[in-house]
């Protein structure tokens, strides 16, 4: 069974990808291919929902459409409480830069630590929230509703803070928000976690194993937990 991954963040593909090649003896027979790979090139869809439910579902139903294949889309961001929940699903462009995803990036952590200049470090509570989304591709004849066949949804969450006004970004793994996403249980930031270590834990981690297996369920009428 082969599944398009909508997504052209190299780190996010290498993030799922782990997640289904860790399935222990019989795995599913999957095989995970990102957009370039099968050459699309269809314009990103315009990921205007209020929740990442919403858009991780439009991006699936928009790539199916496009591709003719079964795809998985991924939305994710970071929550944070003191802002009422901003950057949410603004998070890949909540300083509203455009550019090479580092640059995007540091812009991005700029914004957000200068948003919570004045909060202090226990009110820094915050969360990366992942929402995946499974599609078909549209059958012509089928009975569907009028956005295309409904996707399977699974999703995770990653709780931490954010880095006190005292403390500097640290680590180089990982992407986005992850230098300044203090976990306080291990006492490190998410970039300062190795890949496989950050797969265990992460909501992107959480969300694939959940749609891994129901997609394992669905081929096989097996569970992978064991
Ligand atoms: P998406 O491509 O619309 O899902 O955008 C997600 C954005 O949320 C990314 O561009 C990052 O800014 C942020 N984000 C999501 N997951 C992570 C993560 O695991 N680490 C760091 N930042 C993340």
């Amino acid at each position: 069974m082969k599944i398009v991954i909508a997504s052209s963040n190299p780190h996010k593909l290498a993030e799922i990808r782990a997640v289904f090649d860790e399935a222990s003896d019989p795995a599913p027979a999957v095989q995970l291919t990102g957009l370039l790979d099968i050459g699309c090139e269809a314009e990103e869809p315009v990921e205007d929902q209020p929740t990442f439910e919403g858009n991780a579902a439009l991006k699936a139903r928009y790539y199916a459409s496009a591709t003719g294949c079964l795809v998985l889309a991924d939305d994710s961001g970071l929550v944070v409480d003191a802002l009422g929940g901003a950057p949410g699903v603004h998070s890949a462009r909540y300083a509203g830069v455009t550019g090479p995803r580092d640059v995007v990036d540091t812009a991005n952590n700029q914004l957000l630590l200068q948003k919570l200049a004045d909060t202090p470090p226990r009110q820094r509570t915050a969360r990366f929230v992942c929402v995946m989304a499974l599609c078909d591709p549209p059958v012509s004849g089928a009975a569907h509703d009028a956005n295309g066949p409904a996707p399977v949804i699974t999703q995770g969450q990653f709780e931490g803070r954010i880095i006190g006004p005292n403390e500097s970004p640290r680590g180089n793994h990982g992407f986005g928000y992850d230098p300044l996403f203090y976990l306080p249980d291990l006492g490190k930031t998410s970039a300062e976690l190795s890949p496989d270590h950050k797969n265990r834990i992460s909501h992107r981690g959480q969300a694939a194993r959940c749609m891994r297996d129901v997609i394992a369920k669905q081929l096989h009428g097996i569970d992978t937990d064991e």
